[in-house]
């Protein structure tokens, strides 16, 4: 189906680093219909020319080694016009209106690669040159809002122009490989479903952990901080999939609501309980092999005197029958030891004890779901280890994408994307999904400033402050880390 594919915020650093670079990809790979076109705007000057020099010079630099060509560029480039525009002022608009002709029923998807605080304005502006038919559907990038009352109020503000059905709310960590080989994992097997659950399940870890500081994102992740930059949104998505139950059908309204049930019963963390069980951190000076790392505020455009946390980590319990007591511990952070994002099952130990083990520990069994760095499945399982007597040892029964299936791996943006045009809303979050993530979320961050105490600070290449781990002492537990 051929469609307009609207990048607001063409210049910025996800449309150029991520979104031209997967629609390459689609193009390349014959995806996208011989009459898409892709449209991009932003406030800086570019002719159409200057602006497709600008994307050469990017999707060369981010598609993999060998995937960039000349002639699949010169055809992709065909598409590509540049629109000088600035979605605040409603006066622009009809320049759009006419960039994007009046052609009945044709699809088009209007990206906002922007800021949130941009979104009720610009969808207001779409509907105010009749843009917003039918066929119009409106992608929303994360963060959406500061807190329930913001995040409502730009639903609100975007539900006035657009039907729910046609918003497409991404969370570029549900268009990952391995998460959805988590959701094949569960559904598509029945080996696991008798184990998922409070019985047999000990634990689980989530881990979304970057080597990175704040780079040139200072000015946002100061007002933000960790909690609402990656907590709110991927860190529950990901509980949510470990956690819910398998949906009717893998079709957006059933999906949707399984996910819904898991956040709403989520336990409240309030009062005295979030000193309990959550931990708050920011970096302080630091190495990593050598290299000095600042301190989080003398980064540029963050604030000397800020409080803003950049690591999280905190225990999530669900009230249902499957998760009662069982913790889910959720951690992230910047400038850490290793970059991962993964998803660790710890399974309960062995009722009892029959053989002799390495390390004493009694055998517990663990299945680490891989999403970042690499993409792979791995179960933990205790063998014998050779030789005489029945010690046993852990070996990895490890299932790599990139070995087992040779095919390209795709990146999630050209997963949703393609989605998008098709209109399958499936890996994205509903509205009151949304909102039920600002519910819990909220008490939380209102528990931290009421309290008045800095975030505990930690070196800056080390793996959080030292209250994270206690956390998990606590409970007799630890995080699964390879130092
Ligand atoms: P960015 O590099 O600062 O880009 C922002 C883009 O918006 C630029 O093209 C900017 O161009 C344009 N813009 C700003 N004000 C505008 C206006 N009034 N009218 C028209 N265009 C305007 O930011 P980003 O990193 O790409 O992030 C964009 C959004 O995606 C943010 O909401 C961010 O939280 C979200 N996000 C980003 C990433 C990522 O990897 N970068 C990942 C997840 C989510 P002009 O200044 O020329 O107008």
């Amino acid at each position: 189906m051929a469609c307009d594919i609207v990048v607001l915020g063409g210049t910025g650093d996800l449309a150029l680093r991520k979104l031209l670079p997967a629609l390459y990809y689609l193009h390349r790979d014959g995806y996208l219909h011989a009459g898409t076109r892709i449209l991009a705007a932003a406030r800086a000057k570019h002719a159409a020319e200057s602006y497709r020099r600008l994307v050469q010079r990017h999707v060369s630099q981010h598609v993999a080694l060998g995937d960039f060509d000349s002639e699949t560029w010169d055809a992709f480039a065909e598409r590509i016009d540049y629109l000088s525009l600035d979605v605040s002022q409603r006066v622009e608009f009809p320049r759009l209106a006419q960039a994007l002709g009046k052609v009945r029923g044709r699809v088009r998807v209007f990206y906002l690669a922007t800021f949130p605080n941009l979104f009720a304005a610009t969808a207001k502006h779409l509907a105010s040159v009749g843009l917003v038919d039918e066929q119009a559907r409106i992608v929303l990038e994360k963060p959406l809002g500061e807190s329930l009352k913001t995040a409502t109020q730009i639903n609100d503000q975007i539900g006035a122009v657009f039907d729910e059905s046609r918003v497409f709310r991404i969370d570029h960590y549900l268009g990952k490989e391995a998460v959805q080989n988590l959701l094949a994992l569960r559904f598509g097997n029945a080996l696991l479903e008798p184990l998922w659950r409070n019985a047999h399940i000990d634990h689980v870890q989530i881990s979304v952990l970057e080597t990175v500081g704040v780079e040139n994102r200072g000015g946002y992740y100061d007002q933000a901080g960790a909690m609402r930059d990656m907590v709110q949104n991927h860190l529950l998505q990901l509980l949510c999939l470990v956690a819910m139950e398998a949906p009717v059908h893998f079709e957006p309204e059933a999906v949707r609501n399984e996910k819904l049930k898991i956040l709403e019963a989520l336990r409240p963390i309030t009062g005295m309980d979030v000193q309990d069980r959550t931990v708050r951190g920011q970096y302080a000076a630091g190495e990593r092999a050598g290299e000095q790392l600042p301190a989080y505020y003398f980064e540029k455009s963050v604030d000397h005197d800020s409080n803003t946390e950049t690591f999280v980590a905190l225990k999530a319990e669900i009230d249902n029958w499957r998760w009662a007591g069982v913790p889910f511990y959720l951690r992230t952070g910047k400038c850490l030891a290793q970059r991962k994002s993964e998803i660790v099952i710890q399974f309960k130990a062995v009722p009892h004890r029959l053989f002799s083990q390495n390390g004493g520990d009694p055998a517990r069994n663990r299945l680490v779901i891989r999403l970042q760095p690499d993409e792979s499945i791995s179960l933990a399982l205790m063998a014998k280890s050779p030789g005489r007597g029945m010690a046993l040892q852990e070996v990895e029964l490890d299932l790599n994408f990139a070995k087992a299936f040779k095919r390209r791996r795709w990146d999630a943006y050209e997963r949703l994307l393609l989605d998008v045009i098709e209109g399958d809303a499936t890996l994205f979050m509903r509205r009151d999904e949304i909102e039920a993530a600002w519910r819990w979320v909220d008490p939380i961050i209102q528990g931290w400033q009421d309290c008045y105490r800095s975030p505990k600070r930690y070196a800056a290449g080390s793996w959080g402050p030292d209250a994270a781990d206690s956390l998990l002492e606590r409970q007799g537990h630890c995080w699964f880390d390879e130092n």
